[in-house]
């Protein structure tokens, strides 16, 4: 059984945090390609590392001393460094960061709470540290050079069997350190999942797997044992954030399961993500909504004019116009004679009155319709295709509960019903969707 384990900020926030890790690893033989984020937060109002190191860049930018937030970062990993009496020489690290560090260089300066994480992590578990920017190459245009990556990761392996590596960067051709985008800690452990072909990618946090709806919504909600690819991207892209969303591709391509584990609670087992669950579900059977995930804020901007569905290159020109504004459509549920375009209210805040105006002289439309404080809504089921009644379930509860629809989507792969109603009624749609059809 070959692993991949990636342990996310809060697993490594301090000295105990890296006891559970040690005995997460120490129990099972097969763990042994370890990915670390930086030290994340101890408790509620507790700083991430990178977010200190981030700040520390943008004092160094303003020509302010650092010196007060750089020795919170200092602490936090003499504090790791101490308690469990490890012998990296610390003190060099940090000042070789203080030497390097550079208005210039963000990238080498945030990506030094994976490095110091990852080295007091490989002195305490005794495996070797490989540092992610002698492997995990990118190309000018940032993106990873596959070739390039697995080539100088086989070399590597040659002289180790057990390493840790920090997540969350690589190094361009020229050895010039890059990040990935936060949380790229994920990323990484995608990437080597897939460099090793791993039989599963162990992904571990402070959650025990995937929940059907966000706890802060419903109380208690249960938890998802398997879910497809396709269905996380749907919940994830509506705001259910267990995993960087960019970290399911390098695995996905191969069938690689990830399991999603809670390193204070790892006798859970999680929830495991995997490309196709039809195997497992002729077993048991899923059931037919994985998950509700909503996001709010949205603006609907509805065209009506007669005959717009015979009409030529309509929804085109629409499109070209807000490419213009480089604004992304979130949603677009149609009528016969009329579209709507759903799109972040933030992002057409500023040019929503241009934006108005260039659809009304290139579509010549009827009326133009803006309907704000509107949310979406998204229930998502591998278990709904192909199965009768169930949007006209949903939509008779929220009747009866209520809840006026303003907006209905779902694609021909019948994946994802989607909802918009106004941001008032966010909570109580998925409460009624989950009271109904989870609890
Ligand atoms: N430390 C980085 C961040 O906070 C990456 C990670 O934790 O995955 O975004």
């Amino acid at each position: 059984m070959k692993k991949v384990v990636k342990f996310g900020g809060s697993s490594v926030s301090d000295a105990a945090q890296f006891k559970k890790v040690k005995n997460i690893i120490e129990s099972d033989p097969s763990r042994n390609i370890v990915v670390v984020s930086a030290a994340g937060k101890r408790f509620k109002d507790d700083n991430k590392i990178t977010d200190l190191l981030y700040l520390c860049h943008a004092h160094l930018q303003y020509g302010v001393s650092y010196e007060t937030i750089f020795s919170l970062i200092e602490q936090r990993y003499f504090s790791i460094l101490n308690e469990l009496h490890l012998s990296i020489d610390l003190k060099k690290e940090f000042e070789e960061i203080r030497n390097n560090m550079s208005v210039e260089d963000i990238d080498y300066l945030v990506s030094r709470g994976e490095y110091l994480c990852a080295l007091l992590m490989s002195d305490y578990l005794g495996y070797d540290f490989v540092d992610a920017k002698d492997f995990i190459i990118f190309d000018y245009n940032g993106k990873l050079n596959r070739e390039l990556t697995r080539n100088a990761f086989l070399e590597i392996m040659k002289l180790h069997t057990h390493v840790v590596i920090p997540g969350f960067y690589g190094a361009y051709r020229n050895q010039k350190i890059k990040i990935m985008a936060r949380g790229g800690s994920d990323i990484t452990g995608s990437i080597l999942a897939d460099l090793v072909d791993a039989d599963v990618y162990e992904n571990w946090s402070d959650v025990s797997g995937i929940l059907y709806a966000d706890p802060r919504i419903v109380a208690n909600p249960k938890r998802v044992d398997r879910i497809t690819y396709s269905e996380l991207r749907e919940l994830s892209y509506m705001g259910a954030s267990v995993l960087h969303d960019e970290a399911i591709f390098p695995v996905k391509e191969k069938n690689i399961p990830i399991n999603i584990l809670n390193t204070n609670d790892p006798s859970n087992p999680g929830t495991m993500i995997l490309e196709d669950c039809s195997e497992l579900d002729k077993q048991s059977p899923p059931p037919f909504i994985t998950g509700i995930a909503g996001k709010k804020d949205f603006t609907s901007i509805t065209i009506y004019k007669s005959g717009i569905s015979s009409e030529i290159g309509v929804a085109f020109q629409a499109f070209d116009i807000l490419r213009k504004y480089k604004i992304s459509i979130e949603n677009m549920p149609c009528g016969i004679d009329s579209f709507s375009l759903i799109v972040s209210t933030a992002k057409v805040k500023e040019c929503l009155y241009e934006l108005l105006n260039d659809l009304k002289e290139a579509l010549h439309p009827d009326h133009i319709r803006v309907l704000d404080h509107l949310s979406l809504i998204a229930t998502v089921g591998r278990g709904m295709v192909n199965n009768p009644g169930i949007s006209g379930r949903i939509f008779a509860e929220l009747g009866k509960n209520n809840i006026n629809i303003q907006t209905i989507s779902q694609g021909a792969d019948e994946l994802n019903i989607i909802v918009g109603v106004k941001n008032d009624d966010f909570e109580k749609t998925i409460q009624v969707i989950y009271e109904k059809f989870i609890r």
